[in-house]
């Protein structure tokens, strides 16, 4: 192996340091900045093919440039390298050669001939069917569609863009507008930074509602596969308005020079949840604005994304911010970055009415009994989860229980809702997590600029607003195994996590579209609605009966499989100390077990506890005026 790995991981140094030099050589040079064209023709959007032509000032010589690899907000090297295709370079009106390095994937050289000013990079973006567009509408996402100088700070990179749509679409994105001619768009010259953090979202069947118009315009941007699916609902618009209203309360500043929600409604594209400075890409279901449970779900994401512009683009963890789209990003404080928005996100579309304080307490429920009754916090502190999200988005289901997955998102919501509730007790009620808010993502109104952080800071603002043994807390939680999820943030808020025979409302909701039964708190199962094992908790019955992921139930107490016949099975144990009895295929074999378990049905809810007083509820009241 090392005879192989050595000459190559020279022959990357040797690559880097000659892109470093191409940066130096280009400052040196008196170019602290390039601008490049960027012209994208999404005529095919509907076919799932967007072609694009980068336009690159360059010098006779050697040049190597970048396709996007790490991308903001996804924490990994998810640039969709796969789906770059039919590369070719022009120089002087010639075709050119160009070599992939053969270690970073994502890099390329080329020859430039002599007498060549101007290196044109021409490819097509293959999204995967049912991803970003469907016949309709479309995503479109710029770091898809550009590559840059290698080792270039992306700041320094300026980039003028252009788009040509299907024909009678429409469009909105945050990027400033230049030029409009019906189809085609020309935008004002940015950073390669600022047009990657401003998508656009465009479509048949639009439409552009202004939630609020001073002090910077809000705009909710819908496009949907059907002009029906635009319809929205008084009180759904209310509570959008609403929304921006308590976000901007609860930070007391914004750091937009305008806000987009860009919502997309599509049962086959389009599908998405991503934050930027100055929009959100929120993509949801086809009927999310009629659909009762859809539209609680919508609150989520968009009270989620929103808070993002806050924490997470405006104050960033300083190792996930990296000088351009090459550099890994570190992810070990992403319990804050996605954590605490995790939290904001559900507390604030409860402020803002688009939820009854019974869905959040319903979805706090889950949350609690999800992290609570993960096997793998005996032996995965709640960091790993997070140093090494590289994986953990696309951990498989299978074994997820034992694994844990990205839990820094939900137990990360935990760990604050427990700081939460210390502030507001040890202030009598005077301070809360709002006060740390304020201090840490507020200051004076700007533009979208970016703020880094360290561990260090956090701790000392939560000082700063209610002393406490903050480090050791945050250690506690972070950095240590614990068997038992934080749960002090429900108990001392006055409240408890309690099991009974009624679904829980969230829960039920993500069975239903996932097509899965959740039975983790009874035998501790997840099946699929066909009867496929997609996951145990190795600690409960199901799986010390034997069962694991990938066997199928054919057979539950003698009849044939059903969802609802294992329901019956499990609810009857309540009545009888008899086990379940199961038929399980296990690849071309079948085996019967036993599941020995009497304890019925059992979902996840918050019970009022009046031994404390209400702080939940105190944390959820609305705060604009
Ligand atoms: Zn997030």
């Amino acid at each position: 192996m090392t005879r192989v790995i050595a000459p190559t991981l020279r022959r990357y140094r040797l690559l880097i340091l000659f892109a470093l030099i191409q940066a130096c050589a280009l400052t040196a040079l008196g170019q602290n900045s390039v601008v490049i064209r960027v012209e994208v023709d999404a005529s095919q959007a509907s076919r799932n093919l967007l072609h694009t032509t980068v336009g690159i000032p360059v010098k006779p010589g050697p040049f190597s440039f970048f396709y996007p690899k790490w991308i903001p907000g996804e924490h990994s090297p998810t640039g969709p390298i796969n789906d770059m295709v039919g590369l070719k370079l022009t120089a002087n009106g010639k075709s050119i050669p160009w070599t992939r390095d053969p270690v970073e994937m994502f890099a390329f050289q080329c020859e430039v001939p002599p007498g060549a000013s101007d290196l044109e990079v021409s490819f097509d973006n293959a999204a995967q069917p049912g991803t970003t567009m469907s016949a309709r509408l479309a995503r479109i996402k710029w770091n898809r569609l550009v590559v840059y100088p290698r080792g270039m700070n992306s700041d320094a990179v300026r980039v003028a863009a252009a788009i040509r749509l299907p024909v009678d679409w429409q469009f909105a994105t945050a990027l400033p507008v230049q030029r409009e001619r019906r189809d085609e768009i020309e935008f004002k010259e940015v950073s390669l930074t600022e047009l990657v953090d401003s998508p656009m979202m465009a479509g048949a069947n639009f439409r552009k509602l202004t939630l609020a118009s001073t002090p910077v315009l809000h705009e909710m941007d819908i496009a949907a596969d059907s002009p029906a699916a635009l319809d929205v609902k008084a009180e759904t618009l209310q509570g959008w308005k609403s929304l921006v209203n308590e976000a901007n309360a609860l930070f007391g500043a914004h750091h937009y020079r305008s806000y987009h929600f860009l919502l997309t409604l599509s049962d086959v594209g389009g599908s998405e949840g991503l934050e930027h400075h100055e929009s959100s890409e929120d993509g949801v279901g086809e009927k999310a604005l009629s659909d009762p449970g859809q539209l609680i779900d919508l609150g989520d994401l968009l009270g989620h994304e929103y808070t993002h512009s806050w924490n997470g683009k405006f104050r960033r963890p300083a190792d996930l911010t990296t000088p351009d789209f090459e550099p890994p990003m570190l992810g070990h404080l992403l319990w804050v970055y996605e954590g605490l928005t995790e939290y904001l996100g559900k507390v604030l579309p409860a402020r803002s009415g688009l939820w009854t304080p019974e869905n959040f307490r319903e979805s706090i429920a889950a949350v609690a009994a999800e992290m609570d009754n993960q096997s793998g916090r005996n032996w995965r502190p709640l960091v790993d989860t997070a140093t090494a999200v590289q994986f953990t988005y696309s951990s498989p289901r299978a074994w997820m229980n034992y694994r844990r997955r990205v839990d820094y998102y939900f137990e990360g919501l935990l760990l604050w809702m427990e700081a939460d509730v210390i502030i507001r007790r040890q202030s009598r009620g005077k301070l809360s997590l709002d006060d740390f808010c304020r201090k840490f993502h507020g200051g004076p109104d700007t533009g979208p600029i970016v703020k880094t952080y360290t561990l260090d800071e956090i701790v000392k603002t939560l000082n700063d607003v209610t002393p406490y043994d903050w480090r050791g807390f945050l250690d506690d939680r972070v950095n240590r195994i614990n068997q038992r999820a934080p749960l002090a943030g429900i108990t001392h808020g006055g409240w408890k996590l309690v099991y009974n025979e009624t679904p829980n409302e969230e829960v039920k909701f993500t069975e239903e579209q996932r097509k899965f039964m959740n039975l983790s708190y009874s035998i501790g199962l997840i099946v699929s609605n066909e009867g496929v094992v997609l996951d145990v908790n190795p600690e409960l019955p199901a799986a010390k009966a034997g069962l694991a992921p990938g066997m199928k139930l054919v057979g539950v107490n003698g009849r044939a499989w059903s969802g609802e016949a294992l329901r019956e099975a499990i609810a009857a144990t309540r009545k009888g100390p008899a086990p379940i009895h199961l038929r399980v295929d296990n690849g071309s074999f079948q085996d019967s077990y036993e599941v020995v378990y009497r304890g019925g049905e059992r979902h996840p809810h918050l019970e009022r506890d009046t031994t404390n007083s209400d702080v939940l509820s105190e944390i959820i009241k609305p705060r604009a005026r």
